[in-house]
């Protein structure tokens, strides 16, 4: 019921909340294994560090990529074992390498010779692995501007590394998150090929190529996942080819959690402006309303993805609205009182009202972990759920993995049809 103010009556508590389908996490990993089969994911914690996420991962055989020592603890705890993680920040503070000594974690990259001279004093069973630079032009994110060594300096770092006997296995790259261009792939795919036959020259027994994350996160990207997969398997069996017992993984973050989370928030203010319109003689020809919609979500919650310009969740309307419906300009801004904490604008919307709701999907990767609770406002909660279909799905994977030898303990999601 709405009063003559537009306000629904009793509905107060109408806190924003996440859904979670955990089947998509199953279905993506399933789509995985089977278009890209030479490839073992090792899944980035930092792109949503759920434990529920993280702990299905766990059961269905994923390895992990951390970043720093709280990363390692995690999945740890979670009963990962430390074989099953690689420690992929190529700079990393003394005491955190001294830990994942100490855990047992022993893959580990590098892209600089501090980091070989540190590694060699702090810990060493470490398994290095040598992160070259990409060309990531074509992805929304580029991570080579920080990390990577560039092929040039890589025959240095590796023969510093055989001087301080410091071991070297392999080698690791990413193309950047949001990645447009799959070729990206195959070129660095090859580039790894020239740094394996300059770290064999030194001596180096290299045995693990690790081609990193970047893969798209939902079904309506521009490039699908199949067409990534169709440049990078042929690319592995060139360069690497099937009989070379070199392992191979990749750390897709993105790629699992982006299209498996879903937001509501709900409108807790509203206000409406007049715009004033100016002819091209400078003359006020007519006003138009604008309207400022305020939620219970924003940039500093699961909207943060805006800050670090991943990505614009694209809004859906709870009530589909009537053909018939006047539009308004509108914008929408978070609840906080920082006045960048702006969601969307010019979005072409019929009236809203307080009390009503505003959906977005897409909104599992850098959303939740990236959140605070700026100005009091806590991220909102995530309920878990799975089809019946996927849970039966989960089992057989389980089971397969059991008789590998892999199982681990399963934890049961509430199961949803
Ligand atoms: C962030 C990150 C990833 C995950 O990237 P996505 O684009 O989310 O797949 C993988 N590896 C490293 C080293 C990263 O920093």
């Amino acid at each position: 019921m709405k009063d003559c103010s537009g306000i629904t009556r009793g509905k107060e508590e109408r806190d924003a909340f996440l859904v979670a389908d955990l089947g998509v996490v199953v279905k993506k990993h399933l789509d995985f294994i089977k278009l890209m089969p030479r490839v073992k994911p090792f899944y980035a914690v930092k792109c949503n560090n759920s434990r529920v996420v993280v702990k299905l991962l766990a059961d269905l055989g994923a390895g992990f990529d951390c970043a720093s020592k709280p990363e390692i603890e995690f999945v740890q705890e979670i009963g990962v074992k430390p074989e099953q993680i690689i420690y992929a920040n190529p700079c990393k503070q003394i005491s955190q390498i001294r830990f994942a000594a100490k855990s047992g974690v022993q893959m580990m990259t590098f892209d600089n010779e501090e980091e070989l001279v540190k590694v060699s004093q702090s810990h060493p069973n470490a398994k290095m692995v040598l992160r070259i630079t990409t060309d990531d032009s074509k992805s929304t994110i580029c991570l080579s501007v920080k990390f990577g060594a560039s092929l040039n300096v890589c025959r240095h770092l590796l023969e510093m590394a055989m001087k301080l006997n410091v071991e070297v296995i392999g080698v690791s790259f990413h193309v950047g998150s949001g990645c447009n261009d799959p070729k990206a792939f195959a070129q660095s795919i090859a580039d790894a090929r020239s740094v394996f036959e300059m770290a064999s020259e030194f001596g180096h027994n290299m045995r693990l190529l690790d081609i990193g994350g970047g893969f798209p996160g939902t079904d309506n990207s521009e490039i699908k996942f199949e067409e990534f997969a169709a440049v990078v398997n042929p690319a592995l069996d060139m360069h690497f080819t099937q009989d070379s017992s070199v392992d191979i993984i990749a750390e897709p973050g993105r790629y699992y959690v982006e299209s498996a989370f879903s937001l509501a928030v709900n409108i807790i203010a509203k206000k409406e402006v007049q715009l004033v319109h100016s002819g091209s003689d400078g003359e006020e020809n007519g006003t138009s309303k604008n309207v400022l919609y305020y939620v219970n979500d924003g940039i500093y919650g699961s909207f943060s993805c805006i800050l670090y310009k991943h990505a614009h969740p694209k809004l859906v309307l709870h009530k589909k609205p009537s053909p018939t419906q006047p539009i308004y300009s509108s914008s929408l801004w978070g609840p906080t009182c920082d006045s960048s904490d702006q969601i969307a604008e010019h979005l072409r919307l019929p009236e809203l009202y307080i009390g009503d709701w505003l959906l977005f999907d897409n909104i599992g990767a850098y959303t939740v972990a990236t959140s605070c609770s700026f100005n009091g406002f806590l991220p909102p909660p995530i309920h878990f759920a799975m089809s019946h279909q996927r849970w039966e799905d989960v089992q057989l994977l389980r089971t397969g993995i059991a008789k590998a030898g892999k199982w681990m303990a399963p934890s049961k999601p509430h199961v949803l049809d």
